[in-house]
């Protein structure tokens, strides 16, 4: 039996060789209740950021591993499907945020038959006024060229503070956008209530939020609408899954980061359409991430169809691979 799930960058390679492997070696890779619960204790730092970015793709791989040993997709061990398709949502990131051209791309992937889209800001309280107004002119762009009533998200990647954040979802509030992403980090949870008041509509975090533990905070504070923690990051499918259960009980929507697609995919064909309404899918990164898998799975008329594969669905397409190198961590 083997697992499989990337791609990943350097720094999670190192957390999981120099870390995760001596622990892991020789162990019951179906046990994964066991394994996380010990990865979780295994570092007295290794509850958040950087080490959870190792512990949650070896509980991917786990997951994999799991549905390829019942021959299963992923979504049947979790319970689903509860739906043959999942809407995705298309993430501008890297688009010009030019307003004529922004409200170009907004049509045509209107068009394409996404019933939603996030557009990121990109200036803050360093850029003043005339930023202030630029983010504005672009939201404003957008919203026209997509009509009134479409879905449509903003994202300021925790980059800004909280005094320039109520000022702009005041101004953006006109604007009638479906949420407000990351205004700050998330772990000023009362800057975030105080955003989300001053808002009037939906505010998202959670994609640097790690474990349930962490979102219960969010959540019993009244200080999110939407959470995004991502598979990939707050602790694998088993920790997504705690978390949309905990979600549920406080009717509070989890749209996962789309860092990888799949993990976020199997979770939300095993939930409820109302846990988990959608998928995040970056239209400038997937295709890359996707790049040494067959098949690539990406969204027809807006919608991820489910992989019928066993595990993840992820198998690596030879024809793409030019040489193998394992990589070593030295002391
Ligand atoms: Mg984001």
């Amino acid at each position: 039996m083997s697992g499989l799930f990337g791609p990943l960058q350097e720094a999670q390679a190192y957390v999981i060789q120099r870390s995760l492997r001596p622990h892991l070696l020789g162990r019951d890779p179906l046990a994964n209740e066991l394994l996380l619960d010990q990865m979780l204790r295994l570092d007295r730092h290794g509850r958040s950021g950087l080490s959870m970015t190792g512990v949650s793709p070896v509980d991917c791989a786990l997951w994999d591993l799991k549905g390829k040993a019942w021959g299963q997709p992923v979504y049947r061990l979790l319970g689903g499907p509860t739906r043959p398709s999942v809407p995705a949502y298309a993430s501008m990131l890297r688009f010009s945020l030019e307003p004529t051209a922004a409200a170009e791309a907004a049509r045509e992937y209107q068009a394409k038959g996404f019933t939603a889209q996030k557009w990121f800001f990109r200036h803050g309280p360093g850029d003043g006024e005339a930023g202030k107004a630029k983010n504005v002119a672009t939201a404003r762009a957008l919203r026209e060229a997509v009509g009134p009533d479409y879905a449509l998200m903003f994202d300021a990647v925790m980059g800004w503070d909280t005094p320039y954040a109520i000022d702009m979802v005041k101004r953006l509030a006109p604007l009638n956008p479906a949420w407000m992403e990351e205004p700050i980090p998330p772990e000023r949870v009362g800057g975030l209530r105080q955003i989300r008041e001053a808002a009037g509509f939906p505010i998202a975090t959670g994609e640097h939020v790690y474990t349930r533990w962490q979102v219960k905070e969010l959540l019993v504070a009244g200080a999110v609408d939407v959470l995004q923690t991502d598979p990939d990051w707050t602790g694998g499918i088993t920790e997504l899954t705690k978390i949309c259960a905990l979600a549920s009980a406080f009717e509070t929507p989890v749209v996962a980061h789309g860092h990888s697609l799949l993990p976020a995919l199997h979770v939300a064909a095993a939930q409820s359409p109302v846990t988990v309404p959608r998928v995040e899918f970056l239209i400038r990164s997937q295709e890359n991430k996707q790049y040494f898998h067959k098949p690539i799975y990406r969204p027809e008329g807006g919608d991820v169809r489910l992989p019928d594969l066993p595990g993840l669905g992820l198998v690596i397409d030879e024809s793409k691979v030019e040489s193998r190198t394992t990589m070593e961590f030295k002391a």
